[in-house]
């Protein structure tokens, strides 16, 4: 049976779906059976561009990990796709005397189909990877750094607008929205998001570590903004959430500010991706990546550079918030 026949069964017997159950069961599938990256795929995320980007969070990690005197940790990527941004990240960290030696790599995630990817894009990094379904799963006993790129906003969203909440129910030949009454402020909000915040707040405040959160987003002190965020996207175009469940990537805009008042430690940002980066040392690392390359490699290069750094590509629309845990030092690059 089809996800939409499954679907369709479920709110004929059990009445309209609501938004965030509907999310879960389309993501799960979507991702479960494909690899979505790419040209051919449906999006492009910043790891997919260029190396340069795993690279700099990869110094971001070894940076902080270095200033907090150089524990064990637990080294953790939420959703990490093909697995690229932690292999460019790990050819620095693997510089780094001791890191190799005592980290532990965990990368969370679902889909079968990404885990087998991630297992060959990492099969000669410097660490071997431990698969979980959930951050529940990792265990909690070294300080611990999370990388979350692009994850939070496949999260699923809830939706109230004017007393009534989004849900979906089926039509002659399809779904549509169906609005349900529902007391509370107009509001679109990720309680898995806030719950898995909480829970990453709750291991850096006992043990240490930092935390990395990159994605499309706001930073919810505008009204205006992100209370209907949701989209569908499908072969780089935008499709309707509520047509061919499954077979597009569906996605809200994160609410960093949310994520920042759960977590419950000390947060920074969230800040432009294209700001970080370039405090980071980007530039420096593109013309390095450009030296003694043909023209057209260079050109390559340089093309990267401005997709992940200028405001009106992914610099400003993306954003990065950092959590700092107990006794670790400031992250670098979110203080003037
Ligand atoms: N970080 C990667 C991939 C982003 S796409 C990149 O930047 O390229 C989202 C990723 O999160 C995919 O790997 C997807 O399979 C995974 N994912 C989505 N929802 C998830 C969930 N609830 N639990 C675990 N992994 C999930």
């Amino acid at each position: 049976m089809s996800l939409a026949d499954t679907l369709r069964q479920s709110i004929m017997a059990d009445g309209p779906m609501r938004l965030d159950a509907w999310m879960t069961a389309c993501n799960g599938h979507y991702y479960a059976s494909r690899d979505p990256f790419g040209a051919a795929g449906d999006f492009t995320t910043a790891p997919e561009i260029s190396q340069m980007f795993g690279e700099i969070i990869g110094g971001w990690i070894g940076d902080i990990w270095t200033r907090a005197g150089a524990p064990a940790v637990h080294l953790v990527e939420l959703g990490p796709g093909r697995g690229t941004l932690m292999a460019d990240a790990l050819r620095v960290l693997g510089r780094l005397p001791g890191f190799a030696e005592t980290a532990t790599l965990h990368l969370v995630e679902t889909s079968p189909v990404l885990r087998a990817a991630q297992a060959q894009t990492l099969v000669a990094s410097p660490l071997a990877p431990h698969w979980h379904d959930d951050l529940e799963a990792i265990p909690d006993t070294a300080p611990l750094i999370v990388v979350a790129n692009e994850f939070f906003d496949a999260l699923p969203v809830r939706q109230r607008k004017a007393a009534a909440e989004l849900h979906i129910g089926v039509t002659d030949d399809g779904f549509a929205p169906v609005w349900i009454a529902s007391a509370g402020p107009d509001r679109e909000w990720s309680p898995a998001g806030e719950a898995l915040a909480a829970q990453i707040g709750a291991r850096l405040d006992r043990h240490g570590g930092a935390a990395l959160v990159i994605d499309y987003g706001h930073d919810g002190s505008r009204t205006d903004e992100g209370l209907d965020s949701l989209q569908g996207l499908r072969h780089h175009m935008s499709h309707d959430p509520f047509i061919d469940p499954g077979e597009a990537d569906l996605t809200a805009h994160v609410d960093f500010g949310a994520l920042a008042a759960t977590a419950g430690v000390p947060a920074h940002g969230p800040m432009p991706q294209g700001v970080l980066l370039t405090r980071l040392g980007i530039e420096p690392r593109a013309e390095k990546l450009k030296a003694g390359r043909d023209t057209a490699a260079a050109a390559r290069v340089s093309a990267a550079l401005v997709r992940l750094t200028a405001p009106v590509q992914m610099g400003a629309l993306f954003k990065v918030l950092a959590f700092q845990g107990r006794g670790w030092p400031q992250p670098a690059g979110f203080s003037e």
